[in-house]
């Protein structure tokens, strides 16, 4: 009688702490970090440990991931360091269809939403993550759902920004700036890595941390072999881009000019 009613104090203790964990994390979430410069014109601001970048093209802005937060504070934050506002933005480049990628990508209005066709269903919660910790995870955050108007499908080459199209004889600094879009089936169905201005975004593809890249998280990954052979494959598919830095979904980026020598030491320990 007496261990029945330990376990049933036990049970209490651990459903009180998870949910006080839950609050403390939603209300983390609307806590952004300080915004950090990836390079010029590109920049990165963090809650949860889940990083939103934001580029800006001429007049225009445009995000890779958006962050955990519904009310997309961290998004506000990198568009207050660019003296730009929500409606500069023009399109959202989604890794995948986490809702910790994908939760800020709700409170914005007019833009294209861009994210891998087999990811759709997942961000928009018809489908639940496959890894345990992802599943756990995404109820208690109670993400919203995301709808993607602009799926993904192969690879490709997207223009974005405000420049004028390039003419003959023009200067090469007026051509239209583009994200170059590679499919990295493995964490999800649907993820992505996308190319901009010498950054590679790889979502949860891989980690940085403790000086170097790594696969994604186990305990989050579903799917590791299918990863580590998406990683494989996308190392060929680059290897003519200018990969000067790796920037990742939770771990931040790899220090400037030394993206493709540490995708090189990942590949080289996978
Ligand atoms: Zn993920």
């Amino acid at each position: 009688m007496r261990a029945i009613k330990n376990l049933f104090v036990l049970v209490i203790i651990v459903a009180m702490l998870v949910g006080v964990g839950a609050v403390a994390l939603r209300v983390m979430r609307g806590k952004p970090s300080g915004v950090e410069e990836v390079k010029q014109g590109i920049v990165m601001a963090s809650s949860v440990s889940s990083y939103v970048y934001a580029a800006k093209v001429g007049n225009k802005v445009i995000l890779f991931d958006a962050g955990a937060d519904p009310d997309g504070k961290a998004i506000d934050a990198l568009l207050g360091w660019l003296h730009a506002g929500r409606g500069d933005i023009t399109d959202v480049f989604l890794s995948h269809g986490h809702g910790d990628h994908t939760a800020g990508a709700a409170a914005l209005r007019n833009v294209h939403i861009r994210l891998g066709a087999g990811d759709i269903a997942l961000a928009e919660k018809k489908v639940p993550p496959e890894a345990f910790a992802g599943k756990a995870f995404t109820t208690v955050m109670g993400f919203p759902a995301v709808t993607a108007g602009d799926p993904l499908t192969g690879a490709g080459t997207i223009e974005v920004g405000d420049a004028p199209a390039a003419k003959d004889g023009k200067d090469a600094k007026d051509a239209k700036k583009v994200v170059k879009a590679f499919p990295i089936p493995g964490h999800t169905p649907g993820s992505y890595a996308f190319l901009y201005d010498g950054v590679l975004f790889v979502g949860d593809a891989m980690i940085f941390k403790q000086g170097r890249l790594d696969p994604a998280i186990k305990l989050f990954d579903a799917h590791p072999d299918e990863n580590k052979a998406a990683i494989r494959q996308l190392q060929k598919q680059i290897e003519n881009e200018e990969i000067d830095i790796i920037c990742t979904g939770h771990g931040g980026c790899t220090p400037k000019g030394l993206g493709r020598n540490q995708l090189i030491d990942l590949v080289a320990r996978l």
